[in-house]
């Protein structure tokens, strides 16, 4: 029964807890985080750990953890059913909560264009239950293929299809490569010979579509380089029964098709279809606030904000976009809720980065590209910086240093669910 204003946020991924975070201990303000899991994660690094070179808890935080000196923010644990705004409530899975101010922040999922034998086949990489269900299929599969006395058939099991050649298709398609090329004879002595085959499909004309020409070439050349089959202009239209059906007509038989090739908001019921524009994200202002509702408010990748004539689509989907329209409507909210004149939301482009193998990497920045083992010790950098806990990065450093002599981080353990 006192003053203060009751603030949900629906997902704690970048933008969410960036938003929480600048309203910790905030006297007029209660703070409830509501997210499905009870830990925060990078997803940057989720690649290496589908690839068996670091941990999750490398790159994962409990939220309770997070705020535990923030005595206006609690977390509740719980996934978002449906939004009442005629009552200002949502329903959860695990019970009801009120608001008077409501954030959305629940990022994007895999997009299949609607192909159901791919989404039921294919494995996507959004979450840290994809990325160990990855790592546990390939060394099963590799594990398949020893087995088998038909050559077809160890060849089957030990090929990977990656269907986007974006940043998130490269950076697999890079470590798989390596990890063939350091591990696989020392591993699979029982081979004999057979190599693992890394397919790399796009449908554009260059991988990493959205940086610039150098970062594309450099690419192309190191993973052309590492054995990577790179097929550009085609896509993977069906996969079912270990046939992997491409644009061109031509049937790649994998047992492995990891899907990296495009992502579609969250969608939320009770939110007006009105309200969503391009790649199901939520139309929102310049303060982040979803057209014509004015206690609610969507940021990250979930939200489309159309005006800034700089990115007449909407921004991209990034990392640096979630903490940036974060750190923003927090301020926006307490001016809002003083009655002071908001701010609009001015994206700063800070650039975009892609690591393709050990020491190589690209760096796009606004005004200058650079690529080689100075980006790659950038890219280390950046990465290593905005991860949450001081244990983690010097777990991840160590991890990474480890790796990095001996070519063989070693934790190639099946444990949990394998993909049937
Ligand atoms: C593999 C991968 C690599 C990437 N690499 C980069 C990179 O190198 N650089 C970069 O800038 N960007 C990168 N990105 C993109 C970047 O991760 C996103 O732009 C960023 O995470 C968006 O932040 P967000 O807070 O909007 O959403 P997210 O970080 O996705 O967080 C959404 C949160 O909502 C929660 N949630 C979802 N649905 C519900 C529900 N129904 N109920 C409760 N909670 C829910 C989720 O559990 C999650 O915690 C990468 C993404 C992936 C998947």
């Amino acid at each position: 029964m006192d003053n203060k204003k009751k603030v949900v946020i629906v997902g704690g991924g970048f933008a969410g807890i960036r938003l929480a975070k600048k309203f910790a201990n905030n006297p007029k303000l209660d703070v409830i985080v509501l997210d499905q899991h009870n830990y925060h994660f990078f997803p940057p690094l989720l690649y290496e750990v589908s690839t068996a070179f670091i941990e999750p808890s490398n790159i994962i935080y409990p939220f309770r953890k997070l705020f535990q000196k923030a005595s206006n923010i609690r977390f509740h644990m719980g996934k978002l059913d449906k939004v009442l705004r005629e009552f200002n409530k949502l329903v959860t899975d695990q019970g009801t909560l009120l608001y008077d101010y409501l954030v959305l922040a629940m990022g994007t999922e895999p997009n299949y264009f609607g192909n159901e034998n791919i989404k039921k086949n294919a494995i996507a990489m959004k979450s840290i239950e994809d990325a160990l269900m990855i790592r546990n299929h390939i060394l099963f599969s590799m594990e398949k293929s020893m087995r088998s006395v038909i050559l077809e058939e160890k060849q089957k099991f030990s090929t990977i299809v990656i269907a986007g050649g974006g940043p998130t298709g490269v950076e697999l398609a890079g470590k798989i490569a390596e990890l063939g090329r350091n591990i696989a004879d020392k591993d699979y002595p029982e081979a004999l010979g057979l190599k693992a085959k890394i397919y790399l499909i796009e449908g554009a004309p260059n991988l990493l579509n959205t940086m610039s020409i150098n970062a594309q070439q450099e690419a192309y050349r190191v993973l052309e380089k590492l054995g990577v089959i790179i097929m550009l202009n085609t896509l993977v239209n069906d996969y079912q029964n270990s046939e992997v059906k491409l644009s061109s007509g031509e049937i790649i038989i994998a047992e492995t098709l990891l899907w990296t090739s495009g992502v579609k908001a969250r969608k939320v019921d009770g939110i007006v279809a009105a309200c969503i524009g391009r790649g199901d994200r939520i139309l929102v202002n310049d303060i982040n606030q979803v057209d014509g509702y004015s206690n609610l408010f969507c940021i990250g990748d979930q939200a489309l904000a159309l005006h800034d004539t700089r990115y007449p689509q909407g921004h991209p989907q990034l990392a640096q976009v979630a903490i940036q329209q974060g750190k923003q409507l927090a301020e926006n909210l307490q001016r809002e809720i003083l009655g002071i004149k908001t701010k609009p939301f001015l994206y700063k482009n800070k650039g975009s980065m892609a690591i393709i193998s050990k020491f190589k990497a690209v760096v796009d920045l606004p005004k200058m590209y650079f690529g080689g083992l100075a980006a790659w010790l950038v890219w280390l950098l950046v990465h290593l910086v905005p991860l949450t806990g001081v244990r983690n990065r010097l777990k991840l450093l160590s991890n990474w240093f480890w790796s990095l002599m001996t070519n063989d981080p070693a934790l190639r353990s099946i444990i949990g669910k394998v993909k049937q």
